[in-house]
């Protein structure tokens, strides 16, 4: 899996030569407007290739008149640039994106980092990476809190799951693990996932997946999904964890996560106290302590 960190790097490499790009197009433009400017600045170019030979022969009388010679010709350029009315960082390499100076990330109003406008593709893909493919319109700008009424319950839950992701809610409760109980079709799912994606949007590596598809997934991501920031199981029951080998992933996840006080997020339809009861025993044992979300959690 990449996150999005790994994405917004890699797509450095391009922004740089489109950069290159635009100032050789600059440049080009320039000089075809103005052939006198591309003579001098040839010029130019060659004084300062002999005065590099000058200096390597220590020759200071010839580096003198080299110096003479740019200075002169510097001045002849810049009456050339003013009378043509051309702009002095012409062939200098600009910025494509002024909200980020192009390195992907800008600062919000709390100084967190934010993925920038300008990186709408490599926010697509690392949801994609990120096991949210088949959701590309759950979005936190979407999310109503008013939808099937309890608004005050809905924004509380979602306030709660937010401050799970960014490390503030175990304080009291001194754990990394939280259950989300709610009945079904109250919109777990939309919630969890703009909050996985709310995670990318800091900059922070996140996924998704329903608790039984732990066991189809591949072996180098279920490494990734032990050092990730923020995880979400959705579907997750007590019948899940005597599924095949899901018990065992999931008990090894939750460890090695607990171990680093990673965040987890198990989302589920059936109450956490009925959960611990009937649940594989090694998950068992971590529920008990988990903290919960839910209507009733407060
Ligand atoms: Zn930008």
């Amino acid at each position: 899996m990449k996150t999005i960190k790994e994405l917004i790097s890699e797509s450095l490499t391009e922004v740089a030569a489109s950069k290159d790009i635009l100032r050789d197009e600059s440049i080009k433009r320039v000089y075809r407007a103005c052939p006198d400017l591309k003579e001098i600045d040839g010029q130019i170019l060659e004084i300062r290739n002999s005065r590099f030979i000058a200096v390597i022969d220590k020759d200071e009388r010839l580096i003198r008149r080299f110096d003479i010679a740019e200075e002169e010709l510097l001045a002849k350029r810049d009456r050339i640039m003013q009378r043509n009315q051309i702009d002095p960082d012409f062939d200098s390499l600009k910025v494509i994106c002024d909200k980020c100076n192009d390195t992907g990330f800008t600062k919000g109003s709390d100084g967190t980092p934010k993925v920038c406008s300008c990186r709408k593709k490599e926010l697509e893909a690392a949801y994609e990476y990120s096991g949210m493919a088949d959701y590309s319109s759950y979005k936190m700008k979407n999310y109503r809190d008013d939808y099937l009424g309890d608004a005050a319950g809905r924004k509380r839950i979602k306030n709660e799951l937010l401050k799970v992701l960014l490390g503030l809610a175990d304080k009291d409760a001194r754990t990394s693990l939280w259950v989300y109980s709610a009945p079904p079709q109250t919109g777990k799912t939309f919630l969890v996932i703009s909050i996985c994606k709310t995670a990318i949007n800091l900059g922070k590596s996140a996924y998704y997946a329903k608790c039984e598809d732990l066991q189809n997934i591949g072996t180098d991501t279920l490494e990734d999904l032990k050092k990730i920031d923020f995880l979400v199981l959705d579907d997750f029951a007590d019948s899940v964890t005597m599924t095949g080998n899901v018990g065992s992933i999931l008990n090894n996840i939750l460890e090695v996560r607990a171990a680093s006080k990673l965040p987890t997020v198990l989302v589920s339809p059936f109450p956490k106290s009925e959960l611990v009861n009937k649940c594989d025993m090694r998950i068992s044992g971590k529920l008990a302590s988990a903290g919960l979300i839910s209507k009733e959690s407060r």
